[in-house]
């Protein structure tokens, strides 16, 4: 079995939701399970919806639901125009809906009262319209169906908008609804986002959820692989707007892509493959529109792999860089303690530290509130600020133990002189800290080094001399 996910873009009309059905028929052999989110921005305009009617603004409530509802009905229309009988059945199923939503709206503009639990209710619509219109494609496309509601397998506690999944309780209901169909050779399409408690209110996984509903469904079927469906192809090597030779990155490790997801990179989060990972199952990043492109496998039994170079570079900024230097700091124990307690007391999250004998440097959020730090910290430090830096990193697996990375890295940078190192901390990750001006290139002068064709084939030529 697998998991195929597919994300708003994706299914966002006509066009990509025949794509997607080629895809899904092409998967046929493999018993797939279908996770869909809500079709382009329908989920906004719902949140959109509840918030007006809230306000008691009933009219553009119902107008925002009118336009979701009508691009369900034009898609379905446009899809099914052979398939009389299906169209019938989606128009029906769409309409019932509708007007349960339009209930839950007029109560909620009656009473000028939004609860978390309406709103669940209401945005779970965005991802139930998108799975009817899909189920009803693939039906007339002549394959086997099961439109599973998410409600009777997804349980969740009661934490109404980023409700906590029941892994135990996912699992038994998986093996009850899900895997029968299956078994049976019918394509079950599924809604990604939405649950249930076991009282059985509609609830939500947070925005974004539904990468976290595939990789949920993967443990609770044992899949062999979650397929997560969007618009890159796969995790690239540094952002692409950034540098513009960025390319696919093969395999990452679940570590890596958590490395990579901590710098802001455009990767998938790490808690939402989590489900996945555990349960060994690999997780890949396809490009819906380029199906036959490359993709980037996050392979949790390549964690302790290797790479002998870099996996990928992030950046991130702008940080702001405090060195606090103090004669006192010598070979005095528990001084540091007390220099951090005072980080921790006015809640300043510190990043990378560098210490030396007497001065440490860290990196924290550019609006931390220093002017009250330097305060706490009289007499304890004098402390010197440099703001407008920023981060860039590579990350790869063995980095630490990797031969002449650290020294390439420098190499690379040529001009640029960073004023902060992190390396060692982990297995996996090189920082250097530079102006926040001087970061594009950095990343530039970093990836032409370790991910260039040509660069590559020097290095591996070096290491094998
Ligand atoms: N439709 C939901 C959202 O927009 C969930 C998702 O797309 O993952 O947040
Ligand atoms: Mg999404």
């Amino acid at each position: 079995m697998i998991v195929l996910k597919f994300g708003g873009s994706s299914v966002a009309d006509a066009a990509r939701l025949r794509q997607v059905a080629d895809l899904v028929l092409a998967a046929r052999a493999q018993q797939p399970c279908v996770v869909l989110s809500a079709m382009g921005k329908t989920t906004d305009a719902l949140f959109a919806a509840a918030r007006a009617a809230a306000a008691g603004d009933l009219d553009s409530a119902l107008q925002s639901v009118a336009d979701a509802f009508a691009r369900g009905d034009t898609t379905a229309r446009e899809l099914l125009a052979n398939a009389p009988e299906q169209l019938l059945a989606c128009e029906s199923a769409l309409a019932t809906m509708r007007e349960e939503l339009q209930v839950l709206l007029r109560g909620t503009a009656l009473l000028r009262e939004l609860t978390p639990r309406t709103n669940d209710a209401i945005v779970a619509h965005g991802e139930r319209i998108a799975t009817t219109v899909f189920a009803a494609l693939l039906q007339a496309r002549g394959a086997m169906v099961t439109h599973l509601d998410a409600r009777c397998v997804l349980r969740t506690d009661a934490r109404f908008g980023a409700a906590t999944p029941i892994r135990p309780a996912i699992a038994a209901l998986a093996a009850q609804h899900l895997a029968p169909p299956l078994a049976t050779g019918s394509i079950v399409v599924t809604q990604g986002y939405v649950g249930s408690t076991s009282e059985g209110f509609t609830t939500t996984l947070g925005r974004g959820g539904s990468d976290w509903s595939a990789a949920l469904l993967g443990e609770a079927l044992r899949a062999s692989e979650v397929q997560i469906w969007t618009d890159v192809e796969g995790v690239l090597t540094a952002d692409p707007r950034i540098v513009p030779g960025a390319r696919p990155i093969l395999t990452l490790s679940p570590a890596e892509a958590a490395e990579l997801a901590a710098f802001g990179a455009k990767v998938l989060h790490p808690a939402t493959i989590q489900p996945a990972v555990e349960a060994g199952i690999p997780v890949t990043v396809r490009h819906t529109q380029r199906p036959l492109g490359s993709f980037t496998t996050i392979d949790p039994r390549r964690a302790t792999t290797a790479r002998n170079g870099l996996a990928a570079l992030a950046t991130r900024g702008p940080v702001t860089v405090l060195t606090m230097t103090s004669t006192r700091m010598l070979a005095a124990s528990g001084y540091l303690a007390r220099l951090f307690a005072a980080f921790g007391e006015l809640g300043i999250c510190v990043d990378l530290v560098v210490t030396a004998e007497v001065a440490v440097s860290c990196t924290v959020e550019p609006d931390a509130p220093l002017e009250r730090l330097v305060q706490a910290l009289d007499g304890l430090a004098r402390v010197e600020i440099l703001r407008d830096r920023a981060i860039v990193c590579g990350v790869g697996e063995g980095l630490r133990t990797a031969p002449h990375v650290v020294e390439r890295a420098c190499r690379a940078l040529g001009s640029i002189t960073p004023e902060l190192i992190g390396f060692g901390g982990n297995e996996r990750n090189l920082s250097f800290v530079v102006r926040q001006s001087e970061a594009a290139l950095a990343m530039q002068r970093l990836h032409a080094e370790f991910f260039a064709e040509r660069a590559n084939r020097a290095a591996a030529a070096e290491v094998s001399r």
